[in-house]
This record gives C-alpha cells, sequence and structure tokens, in this order.
C-alpha cells in the first residue's frame, strides 16, 4: 500500500506549528513505504517490535532516527542498544537500569521517556504519577546514578476512545504532570519531551501541550 502524501503533510503542517516532532509510526509496514516519507523528509520513525525494528534499520539509511515505541522487554534492550534513537516507553527501574548497561556496552547515552498510565484500560503498561515523580527526583537528586541513560521526559496513551471529554482529562493529567516536575538540568536528566497523539487524537494531544505526536495509520494506511 502506499502511503497518503497528503495526510502526511497535513499532520506535518500541524506538528510544526505546535513545535512538535512527528514520530511516523511504521510497524508491520514494508521497507519501501518508510522510503516513500523518507524521500519527502521524515526522519523520524517508531516501532513497536524489536525483531523488526532491528532487520529495518539494517538496510535503511542511517540518517533515521529510530524511535521504539512499544512494550521493551529487558533481555531485549541489547538488540536496539547500538543505534536506537529514543525509548518512549520504560516502565520500570529495572528496564532503566538494563537500558544503562546496554547503553554503557555500546559507548552511547541512550535517550528514554518515562511510560505513565493514563488509561483506564488495564493493559497499558507504565508508572503512576506519583511513581514517576518520585523516579524524576531519584535521578535528579543523584540517588539513582545511571550515566548512560538520559531521560528525557514522559510518555503516555491515552484511551481507545471516540469520547473527547475523557481523552481531554487525560491529557490534562499529563500535562499538569509534565509541568510540574521540577525540571533540573543534569546531564542525564533534561525533561523536554511529552509524547502522546496517535492518529486518532493527535490534534487534541498538540492542545495539551504534547512535544511529539506518534503516528502510524493515518500516513500509512489502516494496519491488518
Ligand atoms: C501503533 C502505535 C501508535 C500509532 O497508532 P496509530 O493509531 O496507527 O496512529 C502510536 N503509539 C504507540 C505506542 C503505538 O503502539
Amino acid at each position: 500500500m502506499a502511503v497518503n502524501e497528503e495526510n502526511y503533510r497535513q499532520v506535518f503542517e500541524k506538528a510544526k506549528a505546535a513545535q512538535a516532532t512527528l514520530v511516523a509510526v511504521s510497524k508491520v509496514k514494508p521497507v519501501s513505504d518508510i522510503l516513500a516519507l523518507y524521500a519527502l523528509g521524515q526522519r523520524d520513525f517508531g516501532e513497536n517490535y524489536v525483531q523488526e525494528l532491528v532487520e529495518k534499520e539494517a538496510v535503511l539509511p542511517k540518517d533515521i532516527r529510530w524511535h521504539f515505541i512499544g512494550h521493551l522487554q529487558s533481555n531485549k534492550v541489547k538488540y536496539i542498544a547500538p543505534f536506537v534513537h529514543l525509548i518512549h516507553g520504560v516502565d520500570g527501574e529495572k528496564l532503566l537500569t538494563e537500558i544503562n548497561k546496554q547503553a554503557a556496552k555500546n559507548n552511547r547515552i541512550i535517550n528514554c521517556l518515562l511510560q505513565v498510565h493514563i488509561a483506564e484500560e488495564e493493559t497499558k503498561f507504565g508508572f503512576d504519577g506519583t511513581e514517576v515523580t518520585a523516579l524524576i527526583h531519584r535521578i535528579s537528586s543523584g540517588d539513582l546514578v545511571l550515566p548512560n541513560v538520559a531521560v528525557k521526559g514522559l510518555m503516555a496513551m491515552a484511551s481507545f476512545t471516540d469520547d473527547i471529554e475523557k481523552l481531554k482529562k487525560e491529557f490534562a493529567v499529563m500535562k499538569a504532570l509534565f509541568q510540574q516536575q521540577a525540571k533540573p538540568e543534569t546531564s542525564n536528566l533534561k525533561l523536554e519531551t511529552l509524547s502522546m497523539g496517535m492518529s486518532g487524537d493527535y490534534e487534541l494531544a498538540l492542545e495539551y501541550g504534547s512535544t511529539m505526536i506518534r503516528v502510524g495509520s493515518l500516513l500509512f494506511g489502516a494496519r491488518s
């Protein structure tokens, strides 16, 4: 399936107007689709599965910034550590510690976002607001030292719903949580990114201060 160029331009312009980054979510889509957007200038791409990401990275241009947006298991960090640009879904200290270890092995500092659970669905991973604030405090105070990790911000997935009021509430919770964090700028903690908004809700997310939207089906067509 061809990519939807018109949608791409529209989403790109809306993100740009809000000074947000568009991550094109290419999971399960072929390399040819990624190259089609690459030709239009897109460089940030998001993937959910480690194996798929590793295979695509090997054959695609090296100036692509790869975002891992799926649920990451600790034992798979090593496969993406050599090249990943930003890991969005960090949902535990154990995972963060493993990312630090694998980043060190590759002589890199890996950018991470802490995933916050805002949706009602039981299946969504992430910290709650209290937990994430506590973790940020431990890092900024030097209590938890992870020299090869840079915590860049927060990530969330809203409920899968058409209920605008509910989505607004969830995005407002994230906006407040993001704003209320102390923003010390140490070398491995700089909270500048709020990753939220997908095909169905990215415009609303931008209204609520998202600085990074993750859009897939609107650009690449529905996933089967
Ligand atoms: C698949 C996915 C997206 C993109 O979803 P669309 O509705 O296709 O835009 C965004 N974020 C995460 C975490 C995803 O898994």
